[in-house]
């Protein structure tokens, strides 16, 4: 409908918004990070200084000030560098938009994918053991991709699908066997691709939100709530259709139909 179209116009350029916001962040937050950094080194040095001087009320007052100005300026780098972590996953979430649309190996794209991001997640301070497994059509023939956005897509949806059954095996223990099985089949005109975790689930109370910017249940600075809304813009710039389907404590299968051949 109209009032569909003007919604997903609406957070296509919230998404390019974002980008640009992060940008424009990244550079002053840099200076604050660095000059924060910069004073505390100052003030260690100003304390080393400090038994050169005699004792008396004044220094101690000197001492009691530079311990303040110290104790906010780590409170500064703290939240500095957790501000630098929020748009950094902004800016990696959101499109580059530089690739280029052309016959890709789709099959070939999520094996290489996949193992990355079988390999970032192990290499995260609280990797998971999961199986990965790749059902993949191997008739599909190449398909108009833009490989470079495309590949995001397989790493959003990864990525998202391990942090899940992350708060699975937390909540339940290792009783629970963490599975994702990515599958691509030829159905003629179009090609399916999925991805499918045995995680926790989506409550259907937010299934309907899952796509909108800034929405997400992770708590701290881990979720940025873009991954899904960009993956989605992604999928709709290859004429593509993204279709969500879970079942509470089962299963969560992300369903993306793509045209085989695209203008
Ligand atoms: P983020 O990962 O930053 O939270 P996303 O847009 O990628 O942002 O995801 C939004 C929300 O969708 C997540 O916070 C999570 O609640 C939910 N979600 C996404 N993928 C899954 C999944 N495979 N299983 C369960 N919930 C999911």
């Amino acid at each position: 409908t109209q009032e569909q179209l003007i919604q997903q116009e609406k957070l296509a350029s919230l998404g390019q918004l974002t980008a640009g916001i992060a940008h424009e962040i990244k550079n002053p937050l840099n200076f604050v990070n660095n000059f924060s950094e910069l004073s505390v080194d100052f003030l260690d040095e100003i304390s080393e200084e400090m038994p050169r001087i005699p004792d008396s009320p004044e220094k101690e007052n000197i001492l009691d000030l530079l311990e303040n100005v110290k104790s906010n300026l780590v409170k500064i780098r703290h939240h500095g560098s957790r501000a630098d972590g929020i748009v950094r996953s902004m800016l990696m979430h959101s499109r580059g938009g530089t690739g280029t649309m052309e016959p890709s190996d789709l099959n070939a794209l999520i094996r290489e994918y996949a193992n990355l991001a079988f390999h970032g997640m192990r290499a995260n301070p609280n990797p998971i053991n999961v199986d990965i497994q790749l059902d993949l059509d191997e008739t599909l023939p190449k398909i108009k991709l833009n490989s470079e956005d495309f590949s995001r897509v397989i790493l959003n949806l990864l990525k998202n699908a391990f942090d899940a059954m992350r708060d699975k095996i937390e909540a339940q223990g290792s009783e629970y066997k963490a599975k994702v099985i990515i599958r691509t089949k030829d159905l003629g005109n179009r090609v399916l691709v999925e991805v499918e975790d045995n995680g926790p689930g989506v409550p259907d109370e937010i299934k309907d939100k899952l796509l909108m910017p800034f929405f997400t249940t992770k708590k701290g600075t881990e979720g940025t709530g873009l991954g899904l809304s960009i993956t989605h813009d992604i999928i709709k710039s290859h004429e593509g259709s993204l279709e969500i389907q879970s079942e509470a404590d089962t299963f969560t299968l992300f369903k993306i139909l793509l045209p085989k051949t695209i203008s």
